[in-house]
């Protein structure tokens, strides 16, 4: 176990002390990287040279953007810059009740970051709702899908009079709107609204075939937003 630990130590620039040319010359893809990230630093620091020392100082993101971890939705969609936007992304934006990864994020953002918003993002082609469409042995990744399949289950008799296209993103934003259910009801969210904290979260859709973000009927600012659940929140369907 030490010994294990030890040849870890040696990956860390505590040892290796800053020796430059670690990415093999030949891996083309990888020293693009490098040079775009040296790039990224002139624009960034051009009109403002204390940009990323500003940075190092802490962060006061005002938005918990969640969204899939689908490489055709960047949070850049947002125009917004780092430090500006706190971020979760998952295989179709999934927020479950019993997952500690995005339960953590949560109550970080919530209770020491005082984020006022927390925007769910799902989208359309969205791979990981098709997944959940089909019957195939999805492996370790199916104990995720089952979530979006529990939501098919509980609307099938809606979804299928739906074209198959339309079905799919029909999914995609009953999907989203449980996700936005599942984090009202979290007790960091819930403990924000009773101590009077303002914080509002929503549901959008991302259309990547228009690169555009629109709204849906499911907007919570406080507790009292909490009966629209049982009444029944208007969505696509
Ligand atoms: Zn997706």
């Amino acid at each position: 176990m030490l010994k294990y630990i030890g040849s870890i130590f040696q990956c860390t620039s505590f040892q290796h002390k800053g020796k430059k040319n670690l990415v093999k010359s030949e891996d083309d893809f990888l020293q693009k990287i490098m040079t775009n990230n040296k790039k990224v630093i002139k624009t960034k620091t051009r009109n403002n040279p204390k940009f990323y020392k500003d940075l190092a100082k802490g962060q006061h993101p005002r938005v918990l953007f969640i969204g899939c971890s689908d490489s055709r939705v960047p949070v850049s969609i947002t125009g917004l810059d780092a430090g500006e936007i706190f971020v979760h992304r998952n295989i179709a934006n999934v927020i479950s009740k019993n997952d500690l990864n995005s339960g953590s994020v949560i109550q970080y953002a919530v209770e020491h970051l005082k984020v006022e918003y927390i925007i769910v993002c799902g989208h359309t082609n969205c791979g990981g709702v098709a997944a959940s469409l089909e019957h195939e042995d999805l492996g370790f990744m199916g104990g995720w899908i089952n979530n979006i399949k529990n939501t098919y289950n509980q609307h099938k008799h809606e979804l299928i009079k739906l074209p198959e296209n339309e079905m799919k993103t029909a999914l995609s934003e009953l999907n989203t709107v449980q996700s936005v259910y599942n984090i009202v009801s979290n007790p960091a969210v819930t403990n924000a609204w009773s101590n009077g904290q303002k914080l509002t979260v929503v549901g959008w859709m991302y259309e990547i075939e228009h690169g555009k973000l629109r709204e849906l009927d499911c907007t919570f600012s406080k507790l009292e937003d909490l009966k629209k659940i049982n009444n029944g929140v208007s969505s696509h369907l």
